[in-house]
């Protein structure tokens, strides 16, 4: 790309529909945001458990604040790691069930991390077609050879391994799809890994919090060894920011020394670690949020079942109403909005050609009555 090529390459976007704006809340995350001078009802974060605006948290990074002061001004290695951080692993650690843990300050930075410190040029990866973005970064990255099977083909996924000439393996998943909702079999999975000696990591950003009493995707599936390795963000149902990396202490260890976006990068504010605290034990202590979300996905699935559109098999607080079309999806979205509601249209690349959908997402934050609303104003639109 040239400079002067940057017009024209705007302009197909705009011509294929596909073109990317971002909106501005002047208000903090929730059920109700405020953009552009208007009040919407909104479908569109993943704040699942309704705890990035929780007032225990805001607290917790206060008094964090106090303590720690803001910045973390240098990386883990150098002069970085504060005592919320480790007591913040120990406990992230304990929480999922396994020996230990490491902070990121993203999850991007997590996959990366994970799958670049352990697999190499001899070496293969094994990734489901619809593992998110960042994963598929992460695996490029490691120059390992890349192989992709079809989303949550055991068959497919077996016969790559089956016919691998790599010295070191590793499957890699979602284990809650982002952008359609569904889940990895994980018990499955971990059976693949163990026959064919591979890793198996899980990437179960939309899972920690939701599921498995909020422990996440592994703890619900009942899954664990030495050859699994976890990872869950921290900025979505926990309502902060980062995320984490759960698994044996030696790897834990590894990833110290070798994961570059570990080493090179400065640490995240310990206040923040501290607000992850404060977090773990909303998720833990407060089983009615899981419980609230899990009435509004019924609620909603009911509603929506005899539309024209689709909802994709889901159970999780991510319910897409596949469209089709990215015309059609702006369409419906653009008027959804007209009528004060937002819900995102997803459209390729993030999700396949001809898949483009309504990502309604929904929180222990919204009132049964506005996921009723949402749901009446598709079935009168649709
Ligand atoms: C959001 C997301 C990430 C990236 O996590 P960040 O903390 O936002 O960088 C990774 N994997 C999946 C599946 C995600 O949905």
């Amino acid at each position: 790309m040239q400079p002067q090529q940057l017009s024209a390459a705007l302009a197909e976007l705009d011509a294929s529909h596909s073109r990317r704006t971002r909106l501005m809340l002047e208000s903090p995350q929730g059920p109700l945001i405020h953009v552009d001078g208007r009040d919407y009802l909104a479908f569109a974060s993943n704040d699942y458990l309704g705890l990035a605006n929780h007032p225990a948290l805001i607290e917790a990074t206060r008094e964090g604040l106090a303590r720690w002061g803001l910045g973390g001004g240098a990386s883990h290695l150098v002069a970085g790691h504060f005592g919320a951080h480790q007591q913040a692993e120990n406990e992230l650690a304990a929480f999922v069930g396994t020996p230990a843990a490491l902070l990121f300050g993203s999850g991007y930075a997590a996959n990366l991390a994970v799958i670049t410190s352990l697999m190499g040029r001899d070496d293969a990866v094994f990734a489901d077609r619809l593992n998110h973005a960042s994963l598929n970064d992460a695996c490029l990255l490691s120059r390992a050879a890349f192989k992709r099977f079809r989303h949550n083909d055991l068959d497919h996924l077996e016969s790559l391994l089956k016919s691998t000439p790599a010295k070191s393996r590793l499957i890699a998943v979602d284990a809650v799809y982002s952008m359609d909702g569904d889940e990895a079999p994980l018990a499955e999975l971990l059976t693949l890994a163990e026959r064919y000696d591979a890793w198996l990591y899980l990437d179960d950003a939309h899972g920690f919090g939701v599921f498995g009493d909020g422990r996440g995707s592994m703890a619900e599936q009942g899954i664990a060894g030495e050859r699994v390795i976890y990872m869950a963000t921290l900025g979505k149902a926990a309502g902060v920011a980062g995320a984490f990396v759960a698994g044996s202490a030696e790897l834990i260890d590894w990833l110290v020394n070798k994961a570059r976006t570990y080493i090179f990068t400065t640490a995240q504010p310990p206040a923040l670690a501290e607000a992850v605290r404060t977090s773990l034990g909303l998720i833990a202590g407060e089983p009615w949020r899981r419980e609230r979300l899990a009435q509004h996905i019924e609620m909603l699935r009911h509603t929506l079942s005899g539309v024209k559109y689709p909802l994709h098999a889901s159970r999780s607080p991510i319910q897409p109403l596949m469209i089709g079309g990215n015309e059609q999806v702006m369409t419906l979205s653009a008027r959804l909005r007209e009528a004060g509601l937002w819900v995102p249209a997803i459209r390729p690349p993030t999700v396949p050609e001809g898949s483009a959908r309504l990502r309604i997402s929904l929180s222990a934050a919204h009132e049964a009555g506005q996921v009723q609303r949402l749901a009446e104003a598709i079935v009168a639109m649709s």
